[in-house]
C-alpha cells in the first residue's frame, strides 16, 4: 500500500484516500495508483497498443489493391489525354502531373482511413470490453487509465484515439 503526504498538514495518508484523514484537505488524484500498479498498467497499455498496431497490418491487402487501382486510373486517364491531344504534349504532361498529385494525396487519406478502420474493428467491442474488465479487476477508474495512457503513449498512438468511450 502506498503512502501520500498531505501538502497542508504533512500527515501520512493511505494513497487510496480521497481526503486527508487529519485535516480533510483533498488529496491529489494521481496518487490513487501505487508505483507497482502504475508499472503493471504501463505494461498493459503498451501491450494493447502493440495489438492495435498488429491489427492495422490487416489493412495492407486492401491498401495494396487500392494502390493498383489508383495506378491503373492514372495510366488510363493519361492514355486518354494522350489520344485526345496528340499534338499538345504540354497539356498531357500537366494533366498527368496534376492527376498524379491528386491521386497521391487521396492515397495518403486512404492509408489513414483503412488503418483506422482496422484498429477500430479490433478495439470495439473486443479490446474495449477487455480493458473495462481489466480496470474493474484492478479497481482503476477510466480517467486514471486515460491519464496514464496519454503520459506513456505518443500523441500519434492508435489507442489514445479510442479511449474516450471507456467507462
Ligand atoms: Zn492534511
Amino acid at each position: 500500500m502506498s503512502i501520500i503526504i498531505c501538502k497542508f498538514c504533512k500527515s501520512e495518508n493511505d494513497a487510496e484516500n480521497e481526503r486527508c484523514f487529519s485535516c480533510n484537505a483533498p488529496l491529489p488524484k494521481t496518487s490513487v495508483l501505487s508505483e507497482k500498479a502504475k508499472e503493471h498498467l504501463s505494461n498493459y497499455i503498451n501491450s494493447i497498443e502493440k495489438r492495435l498496431k498488429a491489427e492495422m497490418k490487416k489493412a495492407d491487402m486492401p491498401l495494396f489493391i487500392s494502390f493498383m487501382l489508383i495506378t491503373l486510373i492514372w495510366i488510363f486517364v493519361s492514355f486518354i489525354s494522350y489520344k485526345s491531344f496528340p499534338e499538345d504534349t504540354t497539356i498531357i504532361v500537366i494533366l498527368a502531373v496534376v492527376l498524379g498529385l491528386g491521386l497521391f494525396i487521396a492515397w495518403g487519406g486512404l492509408i489513414k482511413h483503412f488503418e483506422h478502420k482496422a484498429a477500430e474493428k479490433a478495439f470495439d467491442p473486443k479490446i474495449k470490453t477487455e480493458i473495462n474488465a481489466y480496470l474493474k479487476e484492478m479497481n482503476i477508474s477510466g480517467p486514471s487509465f486515460k491519464m496514464l495512457a496519454s503520459e506513456i503513449l505518443s500523441a500519434k498512438s492508435s489507442l489514445l484515439k479510442f479511449l474516450d468511450d471507456l467507462q
